[in-house]
């Protein structure tokens, strides 16, 4: 790392103590964007770099609750609005034990650059909650979505701050935090959240959104290296809404899925995974994905399994951070794996992504590759602005063709800096640049 960003790093290192995944989300960005400054001297010179690393704002609350038996809850709640440089606040709320001020910190800031690498006017933001929706009643997920909001949409608005899903929130829980929103608020203000229902004005293809952009990203890497989807095996880990549709647009393309995973274990169908039998289990049912080999006979389930331990051509990590370490790395390298994108937010750890790219594996991480879902999020706000409602075909076009561009000038950014096919630096320098460039515009802010 250069000298004054190494400066920076220590800083932010000293101001942010025990925060893990945020100064790991953070490093990995300082450590690519040495040439920039080389380049443009005037953004230290601004502290560019020290403002980037700061969030704009941060909101920590309580959220009580009752469940079913009529016991109080307590949970906490977070929205960590990291920049509004390019555009309000974006992107989504996860609900997960693990969640911490650590986890939604690293999202805001990774945000911030997938957000800018879009292209679209939206700036960085991130929240969440350590409320765990797994095995609780739908009355239950609708009264803590309802505590939720009440506090968080004071800092809300569509020209403030617009949330969306993540981990452990989809549509059920966006249409109970829209409907108290609306309650409190006594506006139909539909730009104010994204990944809605088709009933209430959500878009066609958000549900598909991240994992098809995935696929079109995946697509266009292998296009690059003068080859297919076209017998292809892959593996895709996780089995909630990324890879899910991840798995769809692979096998459409052409592709073989041949396993995914979930937090227990893992799933092996050499024929290639059946996506009826997948989203039953996991969108109708929400049950463990072992269920499958009841109904694929064929298949295999390994209890605690290690997905990146099976062969594969091309591995797509779409369940969490730091789920594929420097040893899974290693191994799917000596199995042949030659692509590797991020459908999950920063699952490589810093060792998996030194050994993939110092290998030549084509290594792609989620702030460009995973970047589909928040893209097709500002198409659903510029439906919502204009009262309009795009067809599907035309939606799906605009996706594809936004994650070629997002390819295309990470490959370019990383020419042009002299790293020839290292996604990682041209996604990072790209994304910074952007931010930079409306930072400086706008004044010391
Ligand atoms: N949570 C998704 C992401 O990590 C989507 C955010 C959004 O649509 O605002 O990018």
């Amino acid at each position: 790392m250069d000298e004054k960003l190494e400066a920076v790093f220590w800083n932010v290192q000293q101001r942010n103590p025990g925060e893990v995944e945020f100064i790991q989300s953070v490093k990995e960005v300082l450590a690519s964007i040495g040439p920039v400054l080389a380049k443009y001297p005037k953004f230290a010179e601004q502290k560019i770099i020290e403002r980037i690393c700061e969030p704009e704002r941060q909101i920590i609350f309580r959220v009580p609750w009752q469940d079913d038996r009529g016991e109080v809850q307590i949970n906490r709640g977070y929205r960590v609005q990291f920049n509004s440089a390019l555009g309000p606040y974006k992107g989504g709320l996860r609900f997960h034990p693990s969640v911490n001020l650590s986890i939604i910190k690293f999202l805001g800031f990774e945000q911030t650059f997938k957000n800018a690498l879009t292209g679209m006017p939206i700036g960085g933001g991130k929240g969440g909650s350590d409320f765990d929706p797994k095995g609780r009643s739908d009355d239950e997920v609708m009264r803590f979505c309802q505590s939720f909001m009440t506090e968080l949409s004071r800092h809300l608005g569509e020209y403030t701050d617009v949330p969306a899903g993540d981990i452990g929130v989809g549509k059920r829980e966006i249409g109970y935090l829209f409907g108290q929103y609306k309650r409190i608020s006594n506006r139909y203000e539909s730009g104010v959240l994204t990944g809605k229902g088709l009933s209430f004005g959500g878009a066609l293809v958000r549900t598909e959104a991240t994992g098809y952009g995935l696929g079109y990203f995946v697509r266009e890497m292998l296009a690059a290296r003068g080859e297919s989807f076209e017998g292809k095996t892959c593996v895709v880990s996780g089995a909630g809404n990324v890879a899910i549709y991840a798995i769809e647009k692979v096998e459409q393309l052409g592709g073989r899925v041949v396993a995914c995973s979930d937090s227990c274990g893992v799933i092996i169908d050499e024929q290639g995974i059946d996506l009826p039998t997948l989203k039953q289990i996991k969108e109708v049912d929400r049950a463990p994905i072992e269920k499958y080999t009841e109904i694929r006979k064929k298949s295999q389930y390994q209890r605690g399994g290690n997905l990146w331990n099976i062969k594969c051509d091309v591995a797509l990590p779409c369940a969490t951070q730091n789920e594929l370490t420097g040893r899974d790395a290693s191994t799917l390298i000596r199995n042949g794996c030659q692509v590797v994108a991020e459908g999950a937010n920063m699952p490589t750890t810093p060792e998996g992504i030194k050994r993939f790219i110092d290998a030549g594996v084509a290594y792609a991480p989620g702030k460009a590759a995973n970047a589909g879902g928040v893209a097709t999020s500002a198409l659903e706000m510029q439906q919502n602005a204009s009262r309009d409602a795009w067809s599907f075909e035309f939606t799906d076009r605009k996706l594809a063709q936004i994650m070629k561009d997002i390819h295309d000038r990470c490959l370019e950014t990383a020419d042009e800096f002299g790293v020839p096919g290292n996604y990682a630096l041209g996604a990072n320098i790209e994304g910074f640049m952007r931010v930079a460039e409306a930072m400086q515009s706008l004044g010391l802010i």
